[in-house]
């Protein structure tokens, strides 16, 4: 396997290095190729350094204070050079309050002082290695679609559309009844909810009858979840939970989804599905 490799860089004006050199070294002795940008070095120099160096990955380090300027920038410019998929993360004197700022910046993980040079290898390895090894979902499970009456709706489906109900189930959990028709390799997902508390509830109160959620069948939920914690995606669900036909299911959050609710989907072994 290839060396990961990592530009390691302090943006800004303060003059100290210690603690960037002291994260190059400790990240060569984990096997990475280590590029070291210097000091002072501006947003536009350390996008440039990265797309020249071709790396895997951006190490910013800040102990000036300005990490909250300076940080998206880096970012930007990457963006504006195509590069915008080169992850980034940062470390250094980074108040708390400031990291879910930065997250949504685009800045993938904040190491904060109390991180081990050990928990940001480990890091930065699993980061890497799932972008070249993620396989992805198997095709679509179904399509979620939210209905104030099942059965009413079932009329549309049925006699216009001429598809065929597989059964009604109550999801006690998710506040839901869903009835499923079968569509070729996929399902559409009817999805009326069981009282006020409902999240279908709330859906059809704000928006109406319609499409409510895409679910994307995978094989393995929870390797797939630690996947997307690791790349800092937002999720509705951290671990899986009992869907429809005891399958286990988690949401991704549509803010991380551009507008989209997916729900990852796992059937249990001979299910059919
Ligand atoms: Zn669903």
């Amino acid at each position: 396997m290839e060396k990961i490799r990592v530009l390691i860089a302090k943006p800004g004006l303060d003059g100290h290095d210690r603690g960037a050199l002291v994260i190059a070294q400790a990240m060569r002795d984990h096997g990475m190729e280590v590029i070291y940008t210097g000091l002072r070095q501006s947003p536009l120099q350390i996008a440039n350094a990265a797309i020249q160096e071709d790396v895997d990955i951006i190490g910013l380090s800040s102990l000036s204070g300005a990490h909250n300027t300076l940080f998206p920038k880096v970012i930007e410019e990457l963006k504006k050079r195509d590069a915008g998929d080169i992850p980034v993360i940062a470390g250094g004197v980074i108040p708390n309050e400031d990291i879910p700022f930065l997250i949504e910046k685009g800045i993938k993980r904040i190491f904060t002082s109390g991180s081990s040079t050990e928990e940001m290898a480990i890091y930065i390895k699993q980061l890497i290695r799932l972008e070249e090894s993620a396989e992805p979902p198997k095709k679509i499970a179904h399509i979620g679609i939210a209905v104030h009456n099942i059965e009413e709706s079932l009329t549309f489906y049925k006699s216009a559309l001429g598809l065929i109900a597989e059964g009604m189930e109550e999801v006690a959990e998710e506040g839901v009844k869903v009835a499923f028709l079968k569509i070729g390799e996929t399902r559409i997902e009817l999805l009326e909810p069981l009282h006020d508390n409902s999240p279908i509830k709330k859906f059809l109160d704000k928006k109406g009858e319609g499409i409510h959620h895409i679910a994307l069948e995978v094989d393995d939920i929870h390797s797939r979840l630690n996947q997307l914690k690791i790349k800092g995606i937002q999720l509705i669900n951290e671990e899986a939970k009992i869907g429809a036909h005891n399958s286990q299911i988690a949401f991704i959050h549509p803010k991380a989804a551009h507008g989209v609710l997916f729900e990852l989907c796992q059937h249990a072994e001979g299910s059919g599905e």
